[in-house]
């Protein structure tokens, strides 16, 4: 804990007077334009991976950047309330949701369920992505763990921008022409981010598309549609 106390210090010693004038206008209002979904995993951190500041991203995070479809799921988490605030009050114009290497929510979708004996919430929690497996299985032959892990994640990306459109205020804002949405896949090793490409239906390195205008890619909004079962 001391490390973080002396960090404090130095927040407000260093880079709070460097950036008075920004934080003061942030003490009036947020105006973020994107609603970013990222992993708790103390290795992510979507303001530094972004190089954006405070004001910048209107950001959730869970236990493997799980978006839930707009069913039961959603009144034991906050993504609807996120999600109205974000569109309502906010008016972002973007939704990313960024998985991650090595996350240990995918890794425990594998895992014995019985080692989940003493954490049910957790059990509970990463069941809400569990039947993406069930699309890797399908679909691979015998990959190394760590490339399963890696498969099972951006598949999850991609369940997670399809399960966002289960929302009606997404639905609307997108067929509105507001919103667009967005699956990005970030490795810790080396530090690139991988963003998915709805028209090649591959995540492709962002520095692939450094020097162009096509920095982002919209997911196809025409796939498989679903209906929100919860009752307002
Ligand atoms: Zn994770």
């Amino acid at each position: 804990m001391d490390r973080l106390l002396n960090g404090i210090k130095d927040f407000q010693l260093n880079y709070y007077k460097e950036e008075e004038e920004s934080f003061k206008a942030l003490a009036k209002g947020q105006s973020p334009e994107v609603l970013f979904f990222a992993c708790s995993d103390s290795r992510v951190d979507p303001n530094m991976i972004t190089q954006s500041k405070p004001g910048d991203l209107f950001i959730v995070r869970n236990v493997g950047s799980i978006v839930p479809d707009c069913g039961p799921h959603w009144k034991k988490s906050c993504t609807g309330a996120a999600i109205e605030f974000a569109l309502q009050s906010l008016s972002v114009s973007d939704i990313v949701v960024c998985g991650h290497s090595d996350c240990g929510a995918m890794k425990a979708l594998y895992q014995d369920p019985d080692s989940f004996k003493d954490s049910p919430n957790l059990k509970e929690w990463v069941d809400t992505a569990a039947h993406v497996k069930g699309l890797i299985d399908a679909t691979n032959d015998k990959p190394t763990f760590k490339k399963l892990i890696e498969i099972t994640t951006k598949e999850h990306i991609l369940e997670s921008l399809e399960n966002l459109k289960s929302y009606p205020i997404i639905a609307d804002a997108i067929k509105a022409g507001k919103l667009n949405l967005h699956g990005w896949y970030y490795d810790l090793g080396n530090g690139s981010v991988h963003i998915y490409n709805s028209k090649e239906d591959s995540f492709e390195q962002i520095a692939h598309h450094s020097n162009g205008e096509e920095s982002f890619h919209t997911h196809s909004s025409e796939t498989k549609e679903r209906t929100c079962t919860h009752e307002a």
